[in-house]
Protein backbone atom coordinates (compact mmCIF):
# COMPACT_ATOMS: atom_id res chain seq x y z
CA UNK A 1 0.00 0.00 0.00
CA UNK A 2 1.42 3.39 -0.85
CA UNK A 3 -0.24 6.47 1.68
CA UNK A 4 0.17 9.83 0.29
CA UNK A 5 0.04 13.21 1.40
CA UNK A 6 0.78 16.92 0.68
CA UNK A 7 3.50 19.31 1.10
CA UNK A 8 2.21 23.02 2.04
CA UNK A 9 2.83 26.37 3.46
CA UNK A 10 0.40 28.83 3.40
CA UNK A 11 -3.03 28.63 5.91
CA UNK A 12 -4.47 29.05 0.93
CA UNK A 13 -3.14 25.22 0.30
CA UNK A 14 -4.82 23.98 2.96
CA UNK A 15 -8.13 23.51 0.97
CA UNK A 16 -6.57 20.78 -1.13
CA UNK A 17 -6.22 18.16 1.06
CA UNK A 18 -10.15 17.07 0.78
CA UNK A 19 -9.89 18.03 -3.04
CA UNK A 20 -6.66 15.88 -3.84
CA UNK A 21 -7.93 13.66 -1.31
CA UNK A 22 -4.03 13.22 0.64
CA UNK A 23 -4.11 11.86 3.66
CA UNK A 24 -2.61 14.87 5.93
CA UNK A 25 0.39 17.46 5.03
CA UNK A 26 3.71 15.31 4.96
CA UNK A 27 5.77 18.74 4.85
CA UNK A 28 3.93 22.01 6.11
CA UNK A 29 6.96 24.40 5.40
CA UNK A 30 7.02 26.94 8.32
CA UNK A 31 9.79 29.13 6.77
CA UNK A 32 7.34 30.83 4.14
CA UNK A 33 5.79 33.28 7.31
CA UNK A 34 8.98 34.28 7.86
CA UNK A 35 10.51 34.60 4.56
CA UNK A 36 7.48 36.61 3.18
CA UNK A 37 7.22 39.40 5.85
CA UNK A 38 9.69 42.54 7.02
CA UNK A 39 10.70 41.49 10.43
CA UNK A 40 10.31 38.26 12.28
CA UNK A 41 6.82 37.08 12.99
CA UNK A 42 5.80 37.12 16.55
CA UNK A 43 4.93 33.71 18.57
CA UNK A 44 1.35 34.85 18.17
CA UNK A 45 1.20 34.94 14.67
CA UNK A 46 3.04 31.51 13.97
CA UNK A 47 0.89 30.36 16.45
CA UNK A 48 -2.37 31.64 14.45
CA UNK A 49 -0.95 30.19 11.17
CA UNK A 50 -0.41 27.04 12.92
CA UNK A 51 -3.66 26.33 14.49
CA UNK A 52 -5.88 27.21 11.26
CA UNK A 53 -3.83 25.01 9.48
CA UNK A 54 -4.42 22.14 11.91
CA UNK A 55 -8.23 23.54 12.29
CA UNK A 56 -8.80 23.06 8.31
CA UNK A 57 -7.05 19.95 8.05
CA UNK A 58 -10.29 18.79 10.29
CA UNK A 59 -8.05 16.12 12.34
CA UNK A 60 -5.38 15.12 9.77
CA UNK A 61 -2.39 15.19 10.69
CA UNK A 62 -0.20 18.38 9.77
CA UNK A 63 3.88 17.47 10.04
CA UNK A 64 5.31 20.76 10.51
CA UNK A 65 8.73 21.28 9.50
CA UNK A 66 10.29 23.83 11.36
CA UNK A 67 11.89 27.08 9.37
CA UNK A 68 14.69 26.01 7.26
CA UNK A 69 16.01 29.66 6.34
CA UNK A 70 19.68 30.19 4.82
CA UNK A 71 20.55 27.96 1.56
CA UNK A 72 18.04 29.43 -0.79
CA UNK A 73 15.82 30.98 1.27
CA UNK A 74 17.01 33.59 2.54
CA UNK A 75 15.29 36.43 4.87
CA UNK A 76 15.88 40.08 4.67
CA UNK A 77 15.79 40.37 8.43
CA UNK A 78 18.63 38.30 9.22
CA UNK A 79 22.35 38.04 8.90
CA UNK A 80 23.43 35.44 7.21
CA UNK A 81 27.32 36.08 6.96
CA UNK A 82 29.11 35.92 3.99
CA UNK A 83 28.83 32.39 3.10
CA UNK A 84 30.35 31.13 0.01
CA UNK A 85 27.99 28.39 0.19
CA UNK A 86 24.89 29.04 1.92
CA UNK A 87 23.25 25.66 0.83
CA UNK A 88 25.96 24.01 2.99
CA UNK A 89 25.97 26.50 5.43
CA UNK A 90 24.58 27.92 8.72
CA UNK A 91 21.12 26.63 7.58
CA UNK A 92 17.62 24.51 9.35
CA UNK A 93 18.46 22.58 12.25
CA UNK A 94 22.27 24.20 12.38
CA UNK A 95 20.65 27.48 13.14
CA UNK A 96 18.45 26.05 15.81
CA UNK A 97 20.66 24.76 17.76
CA UNK A 98 23.51 26.90 17.27
CA UNK A 99 21.26 30.16 17.96
CA UNK A 100 17.94 28.76 19.67
CA UNK A 101 16.52 32.33 19.93
CA UNK A 102 14.11 31.42 16.59
CA UNK A 103 13.49 28.18 17.06
CA UNK A 104 12.56 28.55 20.94
CA UNK A 105 9.89 30.95 20.44
CA UNK A 106 8.83 28.53 16.88
CA UNK A 107 8.43 25.71 19.08
CA UNK A 108 6.25 27.55 21.68
CA UNK A 109 4.15 28.55 19.03
CA UNK A 110 3.99 25.35 17.66
CA UNK A 111 2.90 23.29 21.04
CA UNK A 112 -0.02 25.82 21.76
CA UNK A 113 -1.67 25.83 18.65
CA UNK A 114 -1.86 21.95 19.38
CA UNK A 115 -2.97 22.22 22.45
CA UNK A 116 -5.38 19.45 23.31
CA UNK A 117 -4.23 17.66 19.72
CA UNK A 118 -1.18 15.46 17.90
CA UNK A 119 1.84 17.79 17.80
CA UNK A 120 4.07 16.63 14.62
CA UNK A 121 7.31 18.79 14.42
CA UNK A 122 9.76 18.16 11.83
CA UNK A 123 13.55 19.31 11.73
CA UNK A 124 15.26 20.15 8.54
CA UNK A 125 18.74 19.61 7.51
CA UNK A 126 20.09 16.97 10.10
CA UNK A 127 23.64 15.90 9.79
CA UNK A 128 24.67 14.24 12.92
CA UNK A 129 22.63 12.16 15.18
CA UNK A 130 23.82 14.09 18.21
CA UNK A 131 21.94 17.24 16.62
CA UNK A 132 18.70 15.56 17.42
CA UNK A 133 19.66 15.51 21.27
CA UNK A 134 20.32 19.14 21.30
CA UNK A 135 16.58 19.19 19.80
CA UNK A 136 14.62 17.52 21.89
CA UNK A 137 16.59 19.15 24.96
CA UNK A 138 15.15 22.63 23.40
CA UNK A 139 12.01 20.92 22.97
CA UNK A 140 11.74 19.72 26.56
CA UNK A 141 12.67 23.11 28.23
CA UNK A 142 9.51 24.82 26.12
CA UNK A 143 7.53 21.60 27.41
CA UNK A 144 8.49 22.41 30.87
CA UNK A 145 7.82 26.21 30.36
CA UNK A 146 4.43 25.61 29.35
CA UNK A 147 3.91 23.36 32.31
CA UNK A 148 5.46 26.07 34.98
CA UNK A 149 2.57 28.05 33.24
CA UNK A 150 -0.22 26.13 33.31
CA UNK A 151 -0.64 25.85 29.21
CA UNK A 152 -2.50 22.96 28.04
CA UNK A 153 -0.02 21.04 26.03
CA UNK A 154 -0.65 19.07 22.93
CA UNK A 155 -2.30 15.49 23.41
CA UNK A 156 0.95 13.76 22.02
CA UNK A 157 4.13 15.04 20.31
CA UNK A 158 5.14 13.17 17.61
CA UNK A 159 9.30 14.45 16.34
CA UNK A 160 10.82 14.11 13.17
CA UNK A 161 13.91 14.29 10.99
CA UNK A 162 14.56 15.08 7.47
CA UNK A 163 17.18 13.05 5.77
CA UNK A 164 18.92 15.14 3.84
CA UNK A 165 22.29 15.16 3.64
CA UNK A 166 24.26 11.82 2.45
CA UNK A 167 25.90 11.82 6.01
CA UNK A 168 21.97 11.62 7.85
CA UNK A 169 20.88 9.08 4.99
CA UNK A 170 24.50 7.31 5.43
CA UNK A 171 23.34 6.70 9.69
CA UNK A 172 19.70 7.35 9.32
CA UNK A 173 18.74 4.17 11.48
CA UNK A 174 20.68 6.32 14.04
CA UNK A 175 18.89 9.03 14.07
CA UNK A 176 15.54 6.71 13.64
CA UNK A 177 16.25 5.34 17.02
CA UNK A 178 15.83 8.90 18.61
CA UNK A 179 13.13 9.95 16.61
CA UNK A 180 9.59 9.41 16.04
CA UNK A 181 9.20 9.40 12.05
CA UNK A 182 11.82 9.90 9.41
CA UNK A 183 11.42 12.19 5.89
CA UNK A 184 13.44 12.12 3.09
CA UNK A 185 14.14 15.57 1.66
CA UNK A 186 15.08 14.14 -1.70
CA UNK A 187 15.51 18.02 -3.24
CA UNK A 188 18.48 18.84 -1.02
CA UNK A 189 19.90 14.93 -0.51
CA UNK A 190 20.14 14.63 -4.63
CA UNK A 191 22.21 18.17 -4.42
CA UNK A 192 24.37 16.68 -2.35
CA UNK A 193 24.65 13.70 -3.77
CA UNK A 194 25.83 14.47 -6.79
CA UNK A 195 27.23 17.73 -5.67
CA UNK A 196 25.04 19.68 -8.25
CA UNK A 197 23.17 23.01 -7.35
CA UNK A 198 19.35 21.92 -7.17
CA UNK A 199 18.55 25.52 -9.21
CA UNK A 200 21.43 25.63 -11.34
CA UNK A 201 20.23 25.00 -14.88
CA UNK A 202 23.84 23.95 -15.94
CA UNK A 203 24.29 20.68 -13.90
CA UNK A 204 20.95 19.88 -14.69
CA UNK A 205 22.24 16.63 -16.32
CA UNK A 206 24.01 16.01 -13.48
CA UNK A 207 21.17 15.88 -10.78
CA UNK A 208 18.93 12.65 -11.79
CA UNK A 209 17.28 10.90 -9.24
CA UNK A 210 16.51 8.07 -12.00
CA UNK A 211 20.23 7.66 -11.35
CA UNK A 212 21.73 3.84 -10.52
CA UNK A 213 23.40 5.26 -7.95
CA UNK A 214 20.99 7.44 -6.17
CA UNK A 215 18.27 4.89 -6.23
CA UNK A 216 21.17 2.17 -4.68
CA UNK A 217 21.82 5.31 -2.14
CA UNK A 218 17.89 5.37 -1.24
CA UNK A 219 17.60 1.96 -1.00
CA UNK A 220 20.19 1.34 1.48
CA UNK A 221 18.85 4.01 3.49
CA UNK A 222 14.90 2.62 3.33
CA UNK A 223 16.20 -0.27 4.16
CA UNK A 224 18.38 0.65 7.18
CA UNK A 225 15.79 2.53 8.59
CA UNK A 226 12.91 -0.10 8.31
CA UNK A 227 15.26 -2.73 10.44
CA UNK A 228 14.52 0.04 13.30
CA UNK A 229 10.36 0.27 12.63
CA UNK A 230 10.52 3.98 12.37
CA UNK A 231 8.44 5.15 9.93
CA UNK A 232 9.76 7.01 6.50
CA UNK A 233 8.15 9.46 4.30
CA UNK A 234 9.82 11.09 1.13
CA UNK A 235 9.14 14.49 0.54
CA UNK A 236 11.76 15.69 -2.21
CA UNK A 237 9.40 16.95 -5.44
CA UNK A 238 11.25 14.24 -7.76
CA UNK A 239 7.91 12.59 -7.46
CA UNK A 240 6.69 15.19 -10.13
CA UNK A 241 8.02 12.90 -12.54
CA UNK A 242 5.59 9.67 -12.31
CA UNK A 243 8.50 7.39 -13.49
CA UNK A 244 10.88 8.85 -10.90
CA UNK A 245 7.93 8.52 -8.25
CA UNK A 246 7.29 4.72 -9.60
CA UNK A 247 11.21 4.29 -9.06
CA UNK A 248 11.15 5.86 -5.55
CA UNK A 249 8.37 2.84 -5.01
CA UNK A 250 10.67 -0.04 -6.43
CA UNK A 251 13.37 0.88 -3.80
CA UNK A 252 11.09 0.98 -0.97
CA UNK A 253 9.17 4.35 0.01
CA UNK A 254 5.57 3.85 1.07
CA UNK A 255 4.86 7.21 2.19
CA UNK A 256 5.10 10.30 0.10
CA UNK A 257 4.27 14.32 0.56
CA UNK A 258 3.76 15.93 -2.65
CA UNK A 259 2.67 19.25 -3.98
CA UNK A 260 -0.85 19.19 -4.45
CA UNK A 261 -0.59 19.47 -8.13
CA UNK A 262 1.05 15.97 -8.58
CA UNK A 263 -0.86 14.00 -6.12
CA UNK A 264 -3.84 13.00 -9.38
CA UNK A 265 -0.94 11.56 -11.90
CA UNK A 266 0.97 10.27 -8.78
CA UNK A 267 -2.01 8.02 -7.70
CA UNK A 268 -2.83 7.29 -11.24
CA UNK A 269 0.70 5.92 -11.95
CA UNK A 270 0.85 3.96 -8.22
CA UNK A 271 -3.23 2.44 -9.78
CA UNK A 272 -1.18 0.88 -12.45
CA UNK A 273 1.76 -0.41 -11.26
CA UNK A 274 2.83 -3.22 -9.81
CA UNK A 275 5.57 -2.81 -7.14
C1 LIG B 1 13.80 18.76 0.26
O1 LIG B 1 14.93 19.22 0.41
O2 LIG B 1 13.56 17.77 -0.46
C2 LIG B 1 12.64 19.37 0.93
C3 LIG B 1 11.47 18.76 0.90
O3 LIG B 1 12.81 20.56 1.56
P1 LIG B 1 12.96 21.94 0.73
O4 LIG B 1 12.62 21.65 -0.70
O5 LIG B 1 12.07 22.91 1.39
O6 LIG B 1 14.42 22.24 0.92
MG1 LIG C 1 15.29 20.67 1.96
Amino acid sequence: DVAIMMNAGLALDMPYLDQTGAEGVGLFRTELQFLIGSQLPSVASQEALYREALDLANGKPVIFRTADIGGDKTAPYMDHGNEVNPAMGWRGLRMAVDRPGMIRPQLRALLSAAAGRTLYVMFPFVTLPTEIDDIRALLDREIDRAKRRDKELPEAIKVGAMIETPASAWRADLIAEKVDFLSVGGNDLAQFFFAADRDSERVQRRYDPMNGGFLNFLKNTVEKVSRTGTPLSYCGEQTADPVTAAALIGVGVRLFSLPAAFVGPFRRMVRTLDA
